[in-house]
């Protein structure tokens, strides 16, 4: 069978799933991605607010990322050409951000494939030598389907129609972490714009309003380091927001500020503990594969990478 010829469901439009789809897109298959989200981000989301009159965006999930590996490097090269990333050099000589937000080269690929947001896959099921995939709103019909979505959920969708696929990611624990985003009438006096793992609740805080591109508000991001975010977890938003607020203020030893705008929100699957020997998995019989970061490392490149194995594994029809 030329498999060019088949229709291809990718499940998950985050950065594995969307460098997936345009790979196999570039080879000429036909290629549906379904998010659950409302727009594209997945880990690599910003959330807007509209403070004081004003719009702002808060990268609450990955802050930055950089490339080990020449294919990810010139990828990187290839979004600044687009006008979708920008250095931030505040977080290492080699760190990254996407513009105007995070989520600025999901953004920029999702506008170059065929995605249905708001389209959360509820189901798998067999059908021939295909699959239908059911989602709230309907079911479609691919001849391949491909799950490129966290470990923990990966599993749940795998574990009836393809046990032996969802043993992979059934292996694999993330850790969850909360993140606070918080918006202040003034500049707070922190020397630097980032926090980096200091001990204590708080594992990373950054000035998101410094970052390039963003306008308005002082903004801060305040990542709950994974100890804390662990035993946190079942916590309300409110409570995780308060507690993460005293906790910054008391690392930062600064007089507490009462933010104009503050909002918890929780990473359930924030990173995973990865221990795959291979980038992605396929199945050329059935017509069913793997990507995600837990495969390869907790990290955009390594989403970036296994999305790119997946689709170079099909492409071969190994
Ligand atoms: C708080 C936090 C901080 C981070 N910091 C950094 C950092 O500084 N640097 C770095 O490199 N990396 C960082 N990361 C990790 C990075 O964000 C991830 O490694 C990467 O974005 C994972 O991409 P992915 O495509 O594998 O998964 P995801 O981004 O999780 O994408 C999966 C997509 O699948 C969708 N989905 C899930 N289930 C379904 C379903 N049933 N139906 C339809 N859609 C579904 C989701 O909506 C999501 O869009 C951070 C992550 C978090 C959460």
């Amino acid at each position: 069978m030329d498999r060019t010829q088949s229709d291809i469901a990718i499940i998950g439009a985050g950065m594995s799933g969307l460098t997936c789809a345009l790979a196999l897109g570039e080879q000429g298959f036909a290629v549906r991605v379904f998010d659950k989200g409302r727009g594209p981000g997945g880990r690599m989301a910003a959330r807007r607010a509209e403070i004081a009159g004003e719009k702002v965006s808060f990268d609450h999930g990955a802050q930055y990322f950089a490339a080990k590996s020449s294919e990810f490097t010139a990828q990187i090269a290839a979004w600044a050409d687009a006008g979708v990333v920008a250095p931030w050099p505040v977080a290492g000589e080699d760190a990254w951000v996407g513009v105007p937000g995070m989520n600025g080269p999901l953004r920029h690929m999702s506008q170059q494939a065929e995605v249905s947001w708001g389209a959360r896959i509820e189901r798998l099921e067999r059908e021939g030598e295909g699959w239908v995939l059911f989602a709230d709103g309907g079911t479609h019909r691919a001849d391949i389907v491909l799950v490129a979505v966290p470990a923990e959920q990966a599993a749940g969708l795998l574990a009836e129609v393809a046990p032996e696929l969802a043993a992979i990611p059934a292996t694999i624990q993330s850790e969850p972490c909360w993140a606070l985003m918080a918006a202040f009438e003034e500049q707070l006096p922190i020397t630097g714009d980032c926090l980096n793992d200091e001990g204590g609740a708080i594992g990373w805080a950054a000035r998101n309003s410094a970052k390039p591109s963003r306008t308005g508000q002082e903004t801060w991001v305040i990542h709950g380091s994974a100890e804390w975010s662990r035993a946190n977890l079942e916590q309300s938003p409110e409570e995780a927001t308060s507690k993460l607020l005293a906790a910054f203020f008391s690392q930062t030893q600064l007089p507490f500020k009462q933010p104009l705008h503050a909002a918890a929100h929780r990473w359930r699957y924030a990173f995973p503990q990865v221990q795959s020997a291979l980038p992605a998995h396929w199945d050329p019989k059935r017509g069913i594969g793997l990507a995600g970061d837990y495969l390869v490392a907790p990290r955009v490149e390594g989403a970036w990478l296994s999305g790119k194995a997946l689709a170079a594994m099909i492409a071969q029809g190994k």
